[in-house]
């Protein structure tokens, strides 16, 4: 039967999926192999993990983590989730500087995405990656770390250039962080003060759909010295701040009190099923931060087209990095996501209107969601794009990682 990704819109062509044990058995498979690709927790929502030969996962691989303290890196497998990672991490008294919304999914599949979480100084998480190990196309296994130009290219892969056994990340001393969600700031309130909105925590997440005068949440998530459950406003800019009690403590992490950093920056917790369980599809752009309430309020003109298929918008904030793909490359990013309904032919036929709209703020996409940008238009978004294929090319000449999804963006 094929295989299907977490939301199941997309049935991959895939041949076969093979969970070898050991890097040797994976060599092997690699070597053999006409087409080949990683695939990882499969919350992608299009084709980038699909190939025309065999889909292979790293999570059977025989690797544990190693941590440096004296260096402060961990050498995580790349097939482990970040649930995983981040509990071992947090065990060693170690954490890494965020999280996305779920933790679900692997290191390597989310890094190769440019996967984040939220905050005005945070960086998307492939920027804490300080070394790769993959396997190439011809077999054989690669080293890359930040003495080479090319750890800027793979950090955020898109897959295409081998399969990552192991990710080393820069970690730092553990953290506590408290959660609190404000409900029903208006828009106007919201885009009046959007720069201090997001500038009040460590991470903040705004929740809202577009033709509604009011947002849903405002969801901070603030680094603290203590796990004591101090005072904080009962209203900040007209939205009242919710009890623990309104949320569901089977999805979703827990409010108070302060716990460990990878309890409480992702919004979901590990054992329970994330967003709307699947029934969905996302797609996501990101925009200069000194366009970003000129993308707001086009989205909003746009409102009523779109909420029909909408189950709703999450806001947040990125700093610039220095990734060849990365979608917030060389600038300070506000990050608009959209969770849709599973309306498949009326979202796909409304992407590349939005796009339109958004074309003069210069969005660009999220690699593991869905959009409808060509070459032309990614290439002018993305200065280092043909050095990106031109690298592909050199370490794959015979295109073994290639497929339609890579196809597509390379022109
Ligand atoms: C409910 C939900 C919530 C989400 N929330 C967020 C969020 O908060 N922030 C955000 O940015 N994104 C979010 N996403 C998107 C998600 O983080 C990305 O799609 C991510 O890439 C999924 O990782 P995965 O392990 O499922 O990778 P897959 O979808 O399985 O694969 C994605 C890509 O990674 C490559 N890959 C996988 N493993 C390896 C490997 N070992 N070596 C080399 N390449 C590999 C694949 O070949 C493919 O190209 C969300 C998705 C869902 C379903």
């Amino acid at each position: 039967m094929a295989e299907l990704n977490w939301s199941e819109n997309i049935e991959y062509t895939a041949s076969a999926l093979h969970h070898p044990t050991s890097v040797a058995e994976l060599q092997e498979l690699v070597a053999a192999a006409t087409h080949v690709k990683a695939l990882g927790t499969r919350h992608s929502f299009n084709r980038i993990a699909d190939t025309e030969g065999a889909q292979i996962s790293t999570a059977s691989l025989d690797l544990s983590a190693t941590i440096d303290h004296d260096a402060m890196t961990a050498t995580v497998p790349g097939g482990w989730s970040y649930a995983m990672v981040a509990s071992t991490l947090e065990a060693a008294g170690v954490a890494l500087s965020n999280m996305g919304s779920l933790p679900h999914i692997s290191i390597a599949g989310g890094s190769a995405t440019g996967t984040h979480g939220s905050g005005d100084a945070n960086q998307i998480l492939a920027a804490e990656i300080s070394a790769l190990d993959l396997v190439t196309a011809d077999g054989s296994l690669k080293h890359v770390d930040r003495a080479s130009p090319e750890l800027a290219a793979m950090a955020v892969g898109l897959g295409a250039f081998g399969i990552v056994t192991a990710v080393t990340l820069d970690v730092q001393p553990s953290y506590l962080v408290r959660q609190d969600l404000y409900k029903g700031a208006s828009w106007d309130v919201v885009l009046e003060n959007l720069d201090e909105v997001m500038a009040s925590a460590y991470s903040v997440n705004l929740h809202a759909d577009f033709s509604s005068s009011d947002t849903r949440t405002i969801w901070q998530k603030s680094r603290v010295a203590t796990d004591a459950v101090d005072a904080v406003p009962a209203e900040l800019w007209g939205a009242t701040r919710l009890d623990q009690t309104e949320l569901d403590p089977g999805r979703v992490t827990s409010l108070l009190p302060p716990g460990p950093w990878n309890e409480r920056l992702p919004h979901f917790v590990p054992e329970g099923a994330p967003s709307v369980g699947g029934d969905e599809l996302q797609t996501e752009y990101f925009v200069d931060r000194s366009n970003a309430v000129a993308a707001i309020d086009t989205l909003r003109s746009m409102g009523t087209r779109i909420d029909p298929h909408l189950h709703g918008t999450e806001i947040r904030t990125l700093a610039a990095d220095d990734m060849w793909l990365s979608p917030t490359i060389g600038r300070d990013c506000l990050c608009i996501g959209f969770t849709w309904k599973k309306h498949v032919r009326e979202v796909l036929s409304l992407l590349p209107e939005i796009e339109a709209a958004l074309a003069p703020l210069e969005p660009t996409p999220h690699w593991g969601k869905l959009f409808a940008f060509t070459h032309a238009e990614l290439a002018r978004r993305f200065d280092r794009l043909d050095d990106f294929v031109g690298l592909v090319h050199e370490l794959d000449p015979s295109g073994k990682f290639d497929n339609s999804f890579l196809r597509r963006i390379a022109g």
